[in-house]
């Protein structure tokens, strides 16, 4: 009897439950992960998968350095998996559920395989806090709102997942030699981290999950306690930057519960610290019941009245705003920010959401498909909740008639203008006040060399004649049709 561990987006070897299982029974083991170029986030070139090559490498470094193995197969999902059911005799398929494409995809061809071959499937909700099925409100319907899916998931916090931290005994899955086609990391990614601009990109982080236990270390030991203060200042470094991890699950959002809790227990940090960011992570959890829930969403509005919205087609502003060349200095420098690093800060996804979708009235998909293209951490649920949150179709969404202005947020967020300078240098001699808005001290500008609609651009967009544009393209909707 063979057992496969199949996994998408458990690339690590702690807090595994699905090695856990496989490797307590008697049977052999295969623990296989599989590449098809044509299911990726974002395509070939992405950033996300620039991470999963880099994490997919660390850990098959980490699993053969404790004498076991791991099976790389690249090429089309079904046939992959189809002829590895069928050359080693597999009788169980162990997985773990993932909402959102291509994971969908995936799950559903396996189901089909194993349904075919007479394969035991086994799927697991081990990088839920609590599966999706058993946690819904008093009327068994799903929460559409964060705030009570927040405080009953703490009422349930005895029934939530506790994965264990222990690694098990590796090298039964190197008992079957790993054929020479799934020993090493796939061609098309070996060759994607070849690339200068892979490199470039690599430089700013650590990607293993060990680099992930690190930073989620110094985070607890030094920043969680000025977190809720500090949060929203884009050019302080008070977040954690665990997300391109968790979406690879290098680390789980129930290892990091778990880990919060034993040092809550032990007095080394203080429980009052720690919640505001545990309550973030819940979002994640929040964002993922919903996908599952309503599987649609990752392409259609969740208020079905937005499909009847006007967007407007992608045109030059939408080229000007991925080529952060907005002329909007805040704005600007949050998408440069994403190009050079493949992450943005949270209060500026917002707010380069929302300049996309409510000024310059392009659907929040074209957003959504950029931000998979360039984060690290781009991630169907979290990617799409955010996106229609921000446009304003989403569940719990922000009402339609909040826009972020761009430049009060950047005098109320970045008001020495610190994380713009670092972003826009070209406007790093600007003073405090002219730096947010350019275009309102031109006589400034002048004299400290700078030409708007030549050494920096002039604003795409008249943001208060836009507002009123969104909003009376919004008001529209309310007229049934
Ligand atoms: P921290 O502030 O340290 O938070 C810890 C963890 O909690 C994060 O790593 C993340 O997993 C989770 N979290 C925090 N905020 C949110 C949130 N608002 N929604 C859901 N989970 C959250 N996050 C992604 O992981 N992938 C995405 O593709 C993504 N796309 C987004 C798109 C838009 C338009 C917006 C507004 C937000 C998006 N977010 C996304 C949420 C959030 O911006 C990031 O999770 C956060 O910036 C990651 O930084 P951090 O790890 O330092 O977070």
């Amino acid at each position: 009897m063979t057992t496969l561990v199949w996994c998408q987006r458990e690339l690590r070897l702690q807090h595994h439950l699905g090695l856990q299982m496989a490797l307590k029974q008697p049977d052999l083991v295969i623990f296989s992960y599989f590449h098809d170029p044509k299911l990726t986030i974002g395509g070939t070139e992405s950033a996300n998968s620039l991470w999963l090559a880099k994490s997919l490498q660390a850990l098959q470094t980490d699993i053969q350095n404790l004498g076991g193995a791991i099976w790389i197969h690249e090429g089309d999902f079904a046939e992959q998996f189809t002829q590895l059911l069928k050359t080693h005799n597999i009788t169980e398929v162990i997985y773990s559920f993932q909402p959102g494409e291509p994971f969908v995809t995936q799950q559903n061809l396996a189901l089909q395989i194993c349904q075919t071959h007479q394969v035991k499937l086994t799927p697991l909700y081990s990088e839920f806090l609590i599966e999706p099925s058993r946690f819904s409100n008093q009327q068994g319907k799903p929460y559409l709102v964060f705030t009570p899916f927040y405080k009953a998931l703490m009422q349930r916090q005895d029934q939530c997942h506790t994965l264990d931290a222990a690694i098990p005994d590796l090298k039964a899955t190197a008992q079957i030699p790993v054929p020479e086609s799934a020993k090493h990391l796939p061609q098309s990614l070996q060759a994607l981290l070849q690339k200068p601009w892979a490199q470039k990109l690599l430089a700013h982080w650590d990607i293993s999950e060990a680099a992930a236990w690190q930073q989620a270390d110094s985070f607890l030991a030094n920043s969680v306690q000025n977190y809720d203060t500090d949060r929203d200042f884009p050019a302080i470094d008070a977040s954690s930057r665990l997300s391109p991890y968790l979406q690879f699950g290098q680390i789980s959002v129930s290892g990091l519960f778990t880990e919060c809790q034993a040092r809550i227990a032990n007095g080394s940090l203080k429980a009052e610290a720690v919640q505001p960011w545990m309550r973030q992570l819940v979002w994640k959890e929040f964002a993922r019941h919903l996908l599952c829930w309503f599987p649609h969403a990752e392409t259609q509005p969740f208020q079905a009245k937005y499909n009847a919205m006007d967007w407007a087609d992608a045109d030059e502003n939408t080229q000007a705003w991925q080529l952060s060349q907005t002329g909007i200095p805040i704005i600007d420098a949050g998408m440069r920010e994403l190009w050079a690093t493949g992450t943005m800060h949270n209060r500026l996804r917002m707010l380069v959401a929302s300049l996309l979708t409510k000024n310059l009235h392009q659907h929040w998909l074209l957003g959504k498909n950029w931000f998979d293209f360039t984060l690290f951490d781009a991630d169907p649920a979290n990617n799409v909740m955010g996106w229609q949150w921000v446009a304003g179709c989403g569940v719990d969404a922000a009402p339609y008639y909040r826009l972020f202005n761009p430049v009060t947020q950047s005098v109320k967020f970045d008001a020495e203008g610190l994380y713009i300078r670092r972003w826009v240098p070209e406007l790093k001699n600007l003073s405090n006040k002219a730096i947010h808005a350019p275009w309102e001290h031109t006589q400034e500008c002048q004299m400290k060399g700078i030409i708007l609609g030549k050494t920096y651009p002039k604003p795409i967009v008249n943001l208060a004649e836009s507002r009123q544009d969104h909003l009376a393209r919004v008001q529209s909707l309310k007229t049934p049709i």
